[in-house]
């Protein structure tokens, strides 16, 4: 019996052939060796995040891995600081679990629902130019291939794996645990401030430089910025946080409500989007708190969108923002969804959108009503012109030929994929776009 899976952006659709929970590792490896002899596909998905294809199974004949059953805290090794986790377990469970043992993760995205895989696999970032993303963190995993065996990659099995397999895009086998690098729990102290655009955005990186991790929001037609700064305390620093009731109110009534209702009222009334922003950057008050950290990382995403993020040298962030304010003039868009600017260390990591450089990341939104298309497909060109790197896990318009001048390591990458995956089980058709054949 087919059963239609949808993502949470709702621009992938399949009805796969049948959907496999494994209860164990055991059965995880029959279930991928049975398909592999029926020449079946298999994609695992995890909690359905990324906007591109990267996790959507082939239509139709496709196998649909959930490995929902596979959660939870396996091991801490409080020497080496590691501990190891079933690959499905989702990110606010990490951390909870961490949390427990006097641990955290050193960087988080803005939110914890995604699973630990998922989230390394497609390279997801938070913010901070000393703190690269999730998959950097990864010490070592164990992964299914194709043939149904299982293989350790670390320090001391196939280490030479491991840059690429942190990071793989689904495309290598089934990941069935990660064993995560961790740093001793901490808190945040947050500061939000409304500044003027031409300041903020012209001083970006040097501000980058000296803060612990620094986000910008812009609201396109306005002439501000709402500003996060985000400092590292010590963990026994007293907690200075809003009150459950006061989080609701700030983070699902004001972030979320009030951007779904600005959303709505642009949609109806797009002549009035650039009075609508102006007032949504105004309501932003300045706020401060301190909480720990992955509590002040991650909050709740209620208003579904579309997103397309680009990753560009860290150097470039002033032209890259200016470049995305120009596209928009230029076409008299409106736009009523915020542009979002982060930044990451570089890593080592083959397929890493910050693979050997100091990284800016911009993020471009749509509501789910409005058409994003033009808007993201002139903000790549300008991007990419820039250097710029697609995030995996959210939507771009690359090709294999093209991805090839931005991954030195990518002939590397496939070289290994025709060796673990030859008859491409863990292929889709977003693969065969970013990866070819
Ligand atoms: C509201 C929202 C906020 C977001 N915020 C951020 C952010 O702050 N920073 C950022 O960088 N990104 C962000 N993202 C993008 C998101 O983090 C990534 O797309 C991430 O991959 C989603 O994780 P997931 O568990 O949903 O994985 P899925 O989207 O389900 O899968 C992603 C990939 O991982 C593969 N995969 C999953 N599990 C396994 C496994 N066990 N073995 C092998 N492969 C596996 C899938 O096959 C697929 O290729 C956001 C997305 C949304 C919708």
């Amino acid at each position: 019996m087919t059963r239609n899976w949808t993502n949470w952006g709702r621009t992938q659709r399949s009805a796969p052939s049948r959907v496999e929970r494994p209860a164990d590792v055991g059965e995880l490896q029959r279930v991928v060796a049975a398909a592999a002899a029926a020449r079946t596909p298999v994609k695992v998905v995890g909690s359905g995040h990324s906007f591109s294809g990267v996790a959507t199974p082939v239509d139709r004949i496709g196998v649909q891995l959930d490995l929902g059953a596979l959660s939870g805290l396996i091991s801490v090794d409080r020497d080496r600081r590691t501990a190891t986790f079933p690959a499905a377990t989702p990110l606010h469970r990490v951390s909870a679990a961490l949390a427990a043992e006097g641990l955290a993760l050193d960087n988080l995205g803005d939110i914890d629902v995604q699973t630990l895989a998922g989230a390394t696999a497609t390279g997801t970032h938070g913010t901070g130019l000393g703190h690269p993303g999730l998959a950097a963190m990864v010490a070592a995993l164990t992964l299914v291939t194709a043939d149904g065996e299982r293989i350790r990659v670390g320090e001391d099995d196939h280490p030479e794996l491991l840059p690429l397999l942190a990071l793989g895009l689904g495309a290598f086998g089934v990941v069935d645990t990660i064993t995560l690098r961790c740093v001793p729990r901490f808190l945040l102290r947050a500061t939000e401030t409304v500044e003027p655009f031409a300041g903020a955005v012209g001083s970006a990186l040097a501000r980058a430089e000296t803060a612990d991790h620094l986000e910008f929001l812009w609201f396109p037609h306005t002439d501000d910025v709402i500003v996060k700064t985000l400092e590292r305390r010590p963990a026994d620093e007293p907690v200075d946080a809003p009150a459950p009731l006061a989080r609701w109110s700030n983070d699902i009534v004001m972030q979320n409500g009030a951007l779904a209702l600005a959303c709505g009222l642009a949609t109806l009334r797009p002549a009035w989007t650039a009075r609508i922003n102006t007032t949504a950057t105004a309501l932003h008050s300045t706020r401060e708190y301190t909480d720990r950290s992955d509590r002040v990382f991650a909050s709740p995403r209620l208003v579904r969108f579309r997103e397309m993020e680009y990753a560009v040298p860290a150097e470039r962030v002033t032209e890259a923002v200016e470049a995305v304010r120009r596209v928009i003039e230029e076409n008299d868009w409106r736009i009523s969804f915020p542009v979002e600017v982060r930044f990451a260390a570089a890593d080592g990591l083959w397929l890493s959108t910050a693979s050997g450089r100091r990284t800016a990341y911009i993020a471009v939104h749509r509501h789910l009503r409005d058409e994003h298309e033009d808007y993201f497909a002139a903000v790549e060109e300008r991007l990419v012109a820039l250097g710029g790197r697609p995030h995996w896990g959210k939507l771009h318009g690359r090709s294999a030929a093209q991805l090839r001048a931005s991954y030195p390591r990518l002939p590397d990458a496939l070289a290994v994929r025709d060796r673990l995956d030859p008859e491409r089980v863990f292929g889709n058709p977003e693969l065969t776009r970013i990866l070819g054949d």
